[in-house]
């Protein structure tokens, strides 16, 4: 199991990814990272395999990442060895997608190597990158179409948090047979694991269907089917 963390709202995110993500330690991780946009600028990554405080340390206990958009995740690894590189977040190579992803994508191998023959190129060794390259690929401007489009080529389980370059301050998320919640308040819009990740924000919470597409900002929720 993992930890998903995400807000987009009022307030500087990292520290609430940071807090969100001790609060779902007992799942069990080995490693932790956090993608943190300001505005419009170019998403910010931060990870550190071991404990969350060694991800607290980097970044002075979160405030030295600026931004009011962001998602985290402490990972179990499935698909490559515990380590700095194969923790999420995961960007697609041209960074127009940030990714986290709780579970496991059976057919990852036959869509990387379709991708590779596209010319991507990977540096993890991870399901998950693969998953976020592929969203990349699908996307043309759309994100539910290019989220929707992956769902239906991926076999396996996700819950999933993304970013796209061209949608700040904008979360999208999706699960299937992982856990996946959403919270609202007046200071914004989260996605979590598990509830006590966002009991210090709010007790406003709604369940994500399975294969159900939210998006999410800082006043508005979204839900979508697939
Ligand atoms: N399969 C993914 C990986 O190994 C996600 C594992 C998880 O759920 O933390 O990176």
């Amino acid at each position: 199991m993992c930890g998903i963390v995400g807000y987009t709202g009022k307030n500087q995110s990292a520290p609430i990814l940071l807090n969100g993500l001790a609060r779902l330690e007992y799942r069990g991780y080995d490693s932790a990272g956090i993608a943190v946009r300001d505005g419009d600028s170019p998403v910010q990554v931060v990870k550190a395999k071991g404990r969350l405080k060694v991800l607290a340390e980097k970044t002075n206990d979160g405030q030295s990442v600026i931004g009011t958009c962001g998602i985290g995740h402490t990972r179990w690894a499935t698909h490559g060895e515990p380590s700095e590189t194969n923790a999420h977040p995961h960007i697609s190579d041209d960074y127009n997608v940030v990714g986290v992803h709780n579970g496991i994508i059976e057919n990852y191998q036959q869509l990387k190597q379709r991708l590779i023959n596209r010319g991507y190129k990977f540096v993890s060794d991870t399901d998950t990158e693969v998953l976020v390259q592929l969203i990349d690929y699908y996307y043309k401007g759309n994100p539910l179409e290019a989220i929707t489009k992956v769902l239906h080529r991926v076999e396996g389980s996700y819950a999933l948090g993304i970013l796209f370059a061209d949608h700040p301050e904008e979360i999208f998320a999706v699960r299937k047979d992982c856990p996946l919640i959403v919270g609202t308040s007046s200071e914004g819009s989260f996605i979590a694991s598990d509830v006590p990740a966002i009991l210090k924000y709010t007790r406003e919470v709604y369940y994500i269907d399975n294969q159900e597409v939210v998006a999410l900002k800082e006043n508005e929720i979204h839900f979508y089917t697939v």
